[in-house]
């Protein structure tokens, strides 16, 4: 993988650009791929955004969601694209299967990739060009570090300014966890200059959702939750039944994991869904336990040292059962 710097000098050369992210796109994903669609737009390039699969509708009001292309619905018209693609953009992932059924369709095309990514242990072979650097705390703040250090700050439009806030934002927890650098402040105060309304951002975000999915919260929390204080670790359980009963969309289940890990003591907190044709895990730690080794380790996944994901195909009480196991196994470092 060559330096990204590399292919700053033919960004006003007009060509066929694809923009594409990791299956079942968070803020970040999507948001940084939107930045990057408008400015790469803004210079003359002729761009598509590609999602592997649907997200969630919270992710609509970001401009230009409503062109996205969802992979899994409009296969034909995505694989065109990535065939005809001089350039495929990769971000906010660092290995090809995270786009699922995209995956042979990018490595057929005779595009060249680049990688703007921060998460761990990327596949670098796998890319032309890019950027991995998983000290940064999102894709949108490496997109907008792209974008001053290819010459062009004056292209950050309004549009694009949302894009990496709603990215750089979430991806923090809103300023809270140890990746919000003096640079990550700097670079929103950057923003506030070129007329960013952040609070708008944050409604769109965080006050667009239906009653359901409190109800189901709150069955979550009283039915589903177990806490093992033994290895100061939580888990919650969610077969699909629950999914049906309360109606749960793509995008309704983010940050539940997150509950378990306001509890006094527990330093690893987990999900585990029983999304019908996979089981999707999620783990969130604090207090120095490395859950991209352990997510690479027993589910198949991988992501930061304090989160990442992974996926089985086993059925969901066997990966329940793996889960417990693995505590025991990890018993010395949760209680270290
Ligand atoms: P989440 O739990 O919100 O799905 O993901 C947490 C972090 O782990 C994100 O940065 C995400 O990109 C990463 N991640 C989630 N699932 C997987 C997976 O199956 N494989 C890998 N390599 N990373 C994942
Ligand atoms: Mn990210």
């Amino acid at each position: 993988m060559r330096p990204i710097s590399e292919i700053f000098g033919s960004l006003q050369s007009p060509a066929n650009v694809v923009i594409t992210f990791h299956q079942k796109p968070d803020a970040d994903a999507m948001g940084s791929a939107l930045a990057l669609y408008h400015f790469l737009t803004g210079l003359g390039q002729s761009v598509t955004v590609i999602s592997p699969t649907n997200w969630a509708s919270f992710l609509n009001w970001m401009p230009a969601a409503r062109s996205v292309i969802d992979f899994e619905s409009q296969q034909d018209r995505g694989s065109n694209l990535l065939r005809q693609a001089e350039w495929i953009y990769c971000l906010d992932f660092n290995v090809l299967d995270r786009t699922k059924n995209m995956e042979p369709v990018i490595r057929s095309s005779p595009a060249k990739r680049v990688l703007i990514d921060h998460h761990q242990q990327p596949r670098a072979e796998d890319f032309d060009f890019g950027i991995s650097d998983p000290t940064k705390s999102s894709t949108s703040e490496m997109i907008y570090d792209f974008i001053i250090a290819s010459g062009y700050p004056d292209k950050i439009s309004p549009a694009t300014a949302e894009c990496l806030y709603a990215g750089v934002m979430t991806d923090t927890g809103s300023f809270r966890f140890t990746s919000t650098s003096a640079s990550v402040h700097r670079m929103v105060a950057d923003l506030k200059d070129r007329g960013l309304q952040h609070s708008v951002i944050h409604e769109q975000l965080f006050d667009n959702f239906l009653e359901n999915r409190f109800r189901f919260f709150g069955n979550v929390l009283l039915n589903r939750m177990e806490v093992f204080y033994e290895y100061n670790a939580a888990l919650i359980t969610i077969p699909q039944a629950d999914l049906i009963r309360y109606n749960v969309k793509t995008g309704d289940t983010e940050g539940l994991v997150n509950f378990p890990l306001s509890i006094k003591g527990i330093r690893l907190a987990a999900i585990i869904i029983d999304r019908g044709d996979e089981r999707k895990s999620s783990f969130r730690s604090k207090g120095g336990f490395d859950v991209n080794t352990f997510a690479r380790k027993y589910f198949n996944g991988g992501g930061h040292f304090s989160a990442a994901g992974g996926r089985n195909s086993e059925p969901l009480d066997e990966v329940v059962k793996k889960f417990k196991a693995a505590l025991k196994e990890n018993q010395q470092e949760l209680n270290s």
